[in-house]
């Protein structure tokens, strides 16, 4: 069945080499046992969410592209209007594979938030790049360090999005206790450059509660739908798909909704699974249509800056 309105998937990983997730996305999971117990918990998700091992990412030049055609083809084949990767290796190589496809691929800048980044994200947007991914709890300095203040300047006068991940991190083994493990880190400089909408992902994970305080207090606050969201499960009170869309739209709104798969491997490609969970948890909740066209492409294309209308 041919989709009614355009659906654009924010939050993807290109699948090349050092952006897979790991078990050991802390940088720091060494001991034997810590990694072991990181193993059972990946192999006991396979099972559940019925996902098959990844496929090694691509590395050389010739597998990216032949990469880069898969997931064209997973886009035709899903009916979805564009995808924006949200890492993958380098920037170059992120700017150099969406090149390619405009129409179809957009890219976020990845690099770490030090002194510097500044430089780094007005050279990636010059190289077509159009936001800035960070992780809060892989994020060295505060993110009111002066001495990264220009990258807020940069953003606030481009009206880049920048989305920041917040919450547990990596599977088992990953991190859960760091300074900026909270958007609410993120206050004062969400505050103080209003201008820069900031997209927290999947929810916020267990900082949801978090999440919907800076959102109440501020406008520049947005959440992406992405991935399983299966960290429901480890908070202390009963939670489902449907609470959190309804939850989001009472204190966001449905402009501030953006939907995400933060599909990232082959064979899965795009995770049409989760589309279609999102999307029956919003029918489910009797949204109307007009807000469901925005949080599953609207959205999304007024923060990429791209036009619908000429698809
Ligand atoms: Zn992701």
């Amino acid at each position: 069945m041919a989709r009614t309105f355009p659906v654009i998937d924010i939050h993807a990983h290109f699948p090349i080499e050092d952006t897979l997730p790991s078990p050991s996305l802390s940088g720091t999971v060494t001991h034997p046992a810590l990694s072991g117990y990181a193993a059972d918990r990946q192999a006991r998700m396979n099972r559940e969410w019925s996902t098959e091992p990844y496929e090694p990412p691509a590395r050389t030049p010739e597998e990216v592209a032949a990469a880069a055609e898969r997931w064209a083809a997973e886009l035709d084949k899903n009916e979805i209007r564009l995808v924006n990767f949200v890492s993958a290796n380098s920037n170059d190589k992120l700017a150099k594979i969406v090149a390619e496809r405009p129409d179809r691929f957009t890219g976020f800048a990845h690099h770490p938030l030090l002194p510097g980044a500044g430089a780094e994200l007005r050279r990636s947007i010059a190289m077509g790049l159009r936001g800035y991914k960070l992780l809060g709890p892989r994020t060295e300095v505060p993110f009111e360090d002066e001495r990264v203040r220009d990258v807020w300047e940069f953003c606030a006068e481009r009206r880049l999005p920048v989305l920041i991940h917040f919450g547990f991190l990596g599977r088992g083994g990953g991190v859960v206790s760091h300074p900026r493990m909270s958007p609410l880190s993120l206050f004062e400089v969400a505050r103080s450059f209003p201008e820069i909408p900031f997209i927290i992902p999947h929810f916020g994970v267990n900082t949801w509660a978090d999440v919907l305080a800076l959102a109440w207090s501020l406008p520049n606050i947005l959440v992406d739908t992405s991935g399983s969201n299966q960290w429901m499960r480890w908070m202390p009170y009963p939670l489902t798909l449907e609470d959190l869309f309804r939850k989001a739209y009472e204190t966001l709104g449905p402009e501030r909704i953006v939907f995400g798969t933060d599909s990232s491997a082959f064979p899965r490609g795009f995770s049409l699974r989760y589309l279609q969970d999102q999307l029956r948890a919003c029918y489910t909740l009797n949204f109307h249509h007009e807000d469901i066209a925005l949080i599953f492409g609207g959205n999304a294309a007024r923060l990429l800056g791209i036009d619908l209308t000429d698809a």
